[in-house]
């Protein structure tokens, strides 16, 4: 039997996955001496075996209640005592913070015997006491069988809009009622039995529907479980000395320095998450008490290292600590933080790098709304997660996550049961609120953007009004999460601020954002092992991205130099026409030679054209039915009549698994060698122009060796042709799996490799790349066969097992293999993780996913 309760004097910070964050929390905090509330914390391991044989551990009880005569030992009050009885609030608490998710029940250990003794504890607050009661009938009701919160609103509504003691003893009564209907059984008087009751209910709210969903959106493992706290009751609805508050050591939007919160004077802790009434700031606690607690904060910051949000009650002028964590931030306030916690001798160079993220970067690269020529806004609300939203207007959830198009998600406030809603719009504009509530808290963990607490705004279940306009459901409306700005209709964006900053428009100085990019960005390079390339097949696509930070071309995919008024040349040469290749040949040329200078001096990986042909041709449809037309008018249908034979010769029922790639430079006589060609005669031009052009050449979707030996002798025959050329390596994609398994032979044909890993990743899972994110990706998603789409993320123990493989063989053969990547996966972060453990040598993605790329080769390496 294992130990299942730790005290909170008994834990620390580091044992989250023990005791939840919160409880971990609560145990430093108990340590370091703060006012925190005496109590103890139920083990996720215990969470664990109750989800698991849905019973109690055994000795579980035993133990809570060994525990809480120590806590009453302590407070000098007994659980159940009808004379001055002690409440307990019992919390969840998972390793990782799943705001709102799971299950809180407070005043637990008060019954009828108990009420009276309340009131006369609390100077004879008699309506307090029924209150409190009250709460606790519709929490437990609610939480643990599942009562009907509606019911209960009912009678709320009912009792008046500001109930007095007697209106509240009858309200218990009545709740007593909606408890009994639902339930078959009266509400429990026995106390110990309510504190059972509530701890089995809070460990079953682990897989609450919407904890479920939560966690699958955020990635947190569904076998955690949570931990249970439970703690003495200290109360802020005690009068005006009292009160409850949310607050941050710096501001989480946008990392400024100095404590930042919301205060509700004489309310309980869920007044202000739910954001129902609107807060005033931290200003208004009374300066000792302010004193007191900005201390407190001042030392979390420094025991944590990091920015702290804190849950604070200030009962009858005693300030208690109910929580702390290290908070969560916007992506700006991320970077902003880090940079400052360096200046301030805090962290290092190495852990700032750690706590910035390449999805956070990622984000800062959104545009925004170009405010000089938006419309005059509706009204401001508070801004409470960045970035720029359009969409129709749905004011509830359920309309959101029916939605087709890009919705707004319109309510007064939001709360967990809004989360697929939430998921599922572009943004979300709320009435009330403040940066702690709900919305807001749990939009920015989405990185979603999030106006709360817009005030103006009349929101009714259909139509929402503001300055004597009204907008109803399918209006457009845009909100700004930067500024907290809402405006009718769809308002023009413009580049954000931070790509400006990189493509050298605006520079870092006087900044503090652009600054702390700018320090943690050298400092990336300076760490990195893995370098990072750019896929671009224009020289101005590619001097974006060496403005962006890339030290070459990984990918230059020749195809989409054919498109345009050039097709029709493809297609002369489908229909056999020879002079098409001598027609091209000086088109390519010049495209190589401005591609060759916008990355002067550094590599430039061109890859031979790879599409299957007909993609250069009309589809087969559209040529059917014009050749159609024209005879049936009696007419010629001359070219459409030539081109719709050539069509039909090539068509194939899978052409993505057919004559594309090297097998066309097997099949297509003279395209490859036109190509290598002009790379060769173009990097000639450039070091005659006193250039130093570095080209490679690259061959696509090559399975078996002799595919390369064959088109390699060719190219080598070509460059020897063309001397003032400067030395051009050949190497080859690997995105067969073929390819991956046989690299060792392979390398000794290639000079260098680069992974395709979006064909890797077609042809290792059988998925077609085209069809399949809407045929039935969203299905796999829900039922968890993969938490992401394998084309977007790396999938690890799949596709990158034939990674490592190929990356080991191929070095067997030839130690020397410069390896890269190409594909999608070359931009994304976890995926740039994956390939530097790998041991690859760079990535190469699209050019504004260059500096994303970069940040992530930096954090791999610290
Ligand atoms: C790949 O397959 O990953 C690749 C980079 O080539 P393409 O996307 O052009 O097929
Ligand atoms: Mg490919």
């Amino acid at each position: 039997m294992g130990k299942y309760v730790y005290d909170f004097i008994e834990g620390n910070k580091d044992l989250k996955d023990l005791l939840g964050g919160k409880g971990a929390n609560l145990a430093e905090m108990t340590r370091m001496g703060l006012p925190v509330p005496p109590g103890f914390t139920i083990t996720t391991e215990a969470c664990q075996e109750y989800l698991h044989t849905r019973s109690m551990p055994a000795g579980l009880l035993a133990e809570v209640e060994h525990h809480l005569r120590q806590m009453q030992t302590r407070i000098g009050r007994t659980f159940g005592d009808p004379k001055d009885p002690l409440l307990l609030s019992v919390r969840s608490g998972a390793k990782f913070s799943m705001p709102g998710m799971m299950e809180t029940i407070l005043d637990i250990g008060l019954n009828d015997a108990g009420v009276a003794g309340l009131a006369a504890r609390s100077g004879g607050d008699e309506r307090f006491a029924w209150d409190s009661y009250r709460r606790l009938i519709q929490m437990f009701g609610r939480t643990v069988f599942d009562v009907p919160g509606e019911d209960f609103d009912a009678a709320l509504a009912h009792a008046g809009p500001d109930p007095g003691a007697e209106q509240l003893r009858e309200l218990v009564d009545a709740y007593k009622k909606v408890f009994h209907t639902h339930t078959g059984r009266e509400f429990p008087q026995a106390v110990h039995e309510q504190l059972f009751l509530a701890i089995g209910a809070v460990f079953r709210s682990w897989n609450s529907e919407r904890a479920v969903l939560y966690r699958r959106q955020e990635r947190i493992p569904p076998d955690l479980g949570t931990a249970v706290n439970v703690m003495a009751m200290v109360f802020g609805n005690r009068g005006d000395d009292s009160g409850t508050g949310v607050a941050f050591t710096r501001d989480p939007a946008t990392g400024r320095r100095g404590a930042y919160g919301d205060y509700l004077r004489n309310a309980q802790g869920e007044d202000v998450v739910a954001g129902v009434r609107n807060t005033v700031g931290l200003d208004a606690i009374e300066p000792a008490l302010r004193g007191e607690l900005l201390s407190i904060m001042e030392r979390l910051e420094q025991r944590y290292r990091d920015l702290c949000d804190i849950e604070f009650t200030i009962e009858n002028g005693k300030l208690w600590m109910l929580q702390t964590r290290v908070g969560k931030r916007t992506p700006a306030a991320a970077f902003v933080i880090a940079a400052q916690l360096v200046d301030e001798g805090t962290i290092t160079l190495d852990e700032a790098l750690r706590r910035v993220t390449g999805e956070q970067l990622a984000q800062l690269m959104f545009p925004s709304f170009d405010e000089s020529t938006a419309p005059p806004p509706l009204t401001t609300g508070v801004p409470a997660s960045p970035g720029a939203a359009a969409g129709a207007i749905v004011f509830d959830s359920a309309a959101a996550a029916a939605a087709k198009g890009p919705v707004i998600l319109v309510r007064r406030e939001t709360n967990p049961d809004d989360l697929p809603g939430m998921i599922a719009a572009q943004g979300i504009l709320t009435s009330r609120g403040g940066k702690t509530s709900h919305a807001a808290v749990v939009a920015r963990g989405m990185g979603k953007t999030c106006v709360c607490g817009a005030e103006e705004l009349r929101i009714e279940s259909d139509k929402l009004t503001v300055g004597g306009r009204t907008l109803r459901a399918g209006d457009i409306i845009s909100i700004d999460g930067t500024t907290g700005r809402v405006y009718a209709g769809t308002v023009p964006v413009r580049p954000s601020r931070v790509v400006r900053y990189f493509e050298g428009e605006l520079t870092a100085h006087g900044d503090p954002l652009l600054s702390a990019i700018e320090r943690l960005m050298i400092h990336a390079d300076h760490r990195a092992r893995l370098g990072v390339h750019a896929n671009a097949d224009t020289a101005g696509d590619a001097a974006r991205a060496r403005r962006f930070g890339a030290t070459g071309v990984g990918l230059c995919r020749t195809e989409h130099m054919f498109l345009g008024d050039r097709r029709v040349l493809i297609e002369r040469l489908i229909l056999g026409d020879d002079d098409a290749l001598a027609t091209l040949l000086p088109l390519q040329r010049t495209d190589f030679e401005k591609l060759f200078a916008a990355m002067d001096g550094l590599p430039v990986t061109v890859r031979l054209i790879d599409p299957p042909l007909h993609e250069f041709l009309p589809p087969l449809e559209e040529l059917t039915a014009r050749v159609a037309r024209a005879t049936a008018l009696g007419e010629d249908p001359g070219r459409d009549g030539v081109l719709l034979a050539a069509v039909r010769r090539i068509h194939e029922q899978n052409p993505m698994l057919g004559l594309r790639g090297v097998r066309l430079g097997l099949v297509v006589p003279g395209l490859f060698a036109m190509q290598v060609r002009a790379i060769a005669e173009a990097a000639a031009a450039r070091v005659a122009a006193g250039g130093d052009p570095r080209p490679e050449i690259m061959v696509p979707l090559v399975g078996a060796v002799q595919e390369l030996e064959i088109v390699r002798a060719e190219a080598e025959s070509i460059l020897a042709s063309v001397p003032s050329a400067p030395p051009i390596r050949i190497g080859t994609m690997i995105e067969v799996p073929r390819a991956a398994l046989t690299a060792a032979q392979i390398a000794g044909a290639a000079e260098f490799f680069s992974f395709g890993t979006n064909d890797l990743t077609q042809m290792t899972w059988g998925f077609s790349r085209d069809d399949v994110e809407g045929a039935f990706f969203g299905r796999y998603l829900g039922l968890g066969i993969f938490a992401v789409s394998p084309f977007e993320t790396l999938d690890a123990d799949g596709v990158g097992e034939l990674v490592r493989i190929a990356v080991e063989r191929g070095r067997a053969t030839r130690p020397e293999l410069t390896i890269g990547v190409c594909g999608e996966h070359g931009g994304d972060p976890a995926s740039v993780r994956f390939f530097h453990d790998a041991g690859l040598d760079y990535v190469s993605c699209s050019p504004f996913r260059v500096p994303i790329a970069r940040l992530e080769a930096g954090r791999a390496a610290v």
